[in-house]
């Protein structure tokens, strides 16, 4: 599979062609990705037939789209049928492609469609950066209205917690960064709190982006909702993401899925208000896309506004994001949800339950 192996090794690939075949191969690879080996004008034919059934380590088996067709989403099966998500999101400015670290999750968060699913297996460096040149071979071909034709920022949000897949993760970044010529600042890596991953990305010398799933204020509210806290709680996240700001010069963005009854109440808003300071953090609140797996739910308008309102008079710097893609399962491992059903059975990290706990991990 030509994704799997790391461009530096694509002569080994081409047994028999001139040297200068690696650099004519890595170009549409990484540079302008096609769909198909017979976009790549400057091969041979007979080369181009041999590489086609080797170029993308996954089939598409399902393609929705959203928001007046700014928003795709885009279900990948491997060869052995482990499930990748990534959403396209087209914006005036800007092109953002919302990738998967992981098949599955070990994380358990409780509002999560993927966290339920369970853990199925790391992703290769291969399997993350074809995502990013997939989007970039489709978008080329099939735009979104009123958006950069290419991909422009790529967010790591999909399935999967990246800092749980360092070495992979940071094998993808360096072929996106010095080699598909993405800014790292148009990337951003998002985790739930594995603070020794955020230490070793503010050692890496990329100045990428970190958003924090923060989602609650207090170490006993955090557990019940993100269970990681119980092994990095509040106060060591706060630290480290504060370190990053201070290593990197790049502002943190903390995400808040706004649950209703759970996470929306104004003393909620105050505390965050204050993390967010201590943090130099942006706030992006994101009412909860909700899961047929989980009783949870976004909180009505007037409790958003209300919540907003608090975290504004506090001082915070904080936007209220649009779901973006609902009607299409957007958020992460609900297209995967949508395409296979709900077993009835479902694994939440080692453990096999049958129903999904309202809060807490089974
Ligand atoms: S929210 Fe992210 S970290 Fe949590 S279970 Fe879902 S994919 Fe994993």
């Amino acid at each position: 599979m030509l994704y799997l192996s790391p461009p530096e090794d694509l002569s080994s690939l081409l047994v028999g062609e001139p040297s200068y075949r690696a650099k004519q191969l890595e170009r549409w690879l990484y540079r302008t990705p096609v769909l198909d080996t017979s976009e790549m004008t400057n091969l041979s034919t007979a080369l181009r037939e041999r590489l086609q059934p080797n170029l993308w380590p996954f089939r598409v088996v399902l393609t929705e789209t959203a928001d007046d067709g700014a928003t795709r989403k885009l279900l990948f099966k491997t060869p052995r049928e482990t499930s990748i998500e990534s959403v396209i999101m087209g914006y005036p400015r800007r092109t953002t492609l919302c990738l998967s670290s992981q098949a599955g999750c070990a994380m358990g968060c409780t509002f999560c469609a993927t966290g339920q699913f369970g853990f199925e297996r790391q992703l290769e460096p291969g399997e993350i950066i074809a995502q990013v040149a997939y989007a970039s071979a489709i978008l080329r071909k099939e735009p979104l209205p009123d958006s950069p034709s290419r991909i422009t920022n790529v967010v790591f949000m999909g399935m999967g917690e990246p800092l749980a897949n360092y070495r992979r993760v940071r094998e993808a970044l360096r072929r996106m960064i010095d080699i598909m010529k993405i800014p790292a600042r148009a990337i951003t890596v998002s985790t739930v709190g594995i603070v020794p991953g955020i230490r070793k990305l503010a050692d890496e010398p990329w100045p990428v982006n970190l958003a924090i799933s923060l989602h609650a204020t207090t170490d006993e509210l955090r557990s019940s909702i993100v269970p990681i806290n119980e092994r990095y709680p509040l106060h060591d996240l706060i630290a480290e993401a504060r370190n990053y700001f201070e290593r990197k010069g790049r502002r943190v963005t903390i995400e808040w899925a706004l649950i209703s009854g759970e996470n929306d109440q104004e003393e909620e808003a105050v505390r965050l208000a204050v993390i967010a300071q201590r943090m130099r953090a942006h706030i992006n609140v994101i009412p909860l896309n909700p899961t047929p797996l989980t009783a949870q739910s976004a909180p009505s308008a007037a409790t958003i506004q209300k919540f907003m309102s608090t975290l504004q008079r506090q001082g915070a710097n904080a936007t209220l994001r649009n779901i973006r893609g609902a009607s299409i399962n957007a958020a992460c491992g609900q297209l995967r949800l949508h395409a296979e059903g709900d077993s009835g059975r479902l694994r939440t990290g080692t453990a096999t339950v049958t129903a999904i706990p309202r809060k807490g991990k089974a």
